[in-house]
């Protein structure tokens, strides 16, 4: 179902259909220094149209994927990878309507998660060494408590 996504002023606006299978949740320190917590990332089947750009810049974060945010609110709004196909980004997931966003289907970059906080779920963890190799979801485990 195409949804439709926004900042905070609504200087960016996008619209796509969030993947039904659900989101990953990124721990990496940038996602957590960019947003104050792991970054809830939701994939658009079909890719991200643009129907309001004004604000959207895209800061060149490192070697593997650049950020995008309002220039206007400040708002955290995409990650996208210099190797992916145009479109194909990762979107936060709390730009999008909540009951537009699937149920957590993994943890990434999940080695950086800091001590204070922990998710209960029994999804994948992915170490950024799986992640960077492009490796196979490592077996599900409890967080610790
Ligand atoms: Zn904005
Ligand atoms: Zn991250």
């Amino acid at each position: 179902m195409i949804t439709q996504g926004s900042c905070l002023c609504g200087a960016v606006q996008f619209e796509g259909t969030p993947s039904p299978r659900g989101i990953g949740i990124c721990h990496c320190k940038m996602c957590r220094v960019q947003s104050s917590g792991p970054f809830f990332a939701a994939r658009m089947e079909g890719g991200v149209t643009m129907t309001q750009a004004r604000g959207l810049k895209w800061y060149d974060a490192s070697d593997i994927g650049e950020r995008g945010f309002c220039t206007e609110c400040g708002s955290t709004l995409f990650w996208r990878s210099k190797s992916a196909a145009p479109g194909d980004w990762a979107v936060s997931a709390g730009t999008l309507p909540d009951d537009a966003v699937g149920p957590i289907l993994e943890h990434i970059w999940a080695d950086d998660q800091p001590a204070y906080y922990a998710f209960a779920d029994d999804t994948p963890r992915r170490t950024e060494a799986d992640c960077l190799a492009g490796a196979a979801p490592a077996k599900p485990h409890r967080a610790k408590p």
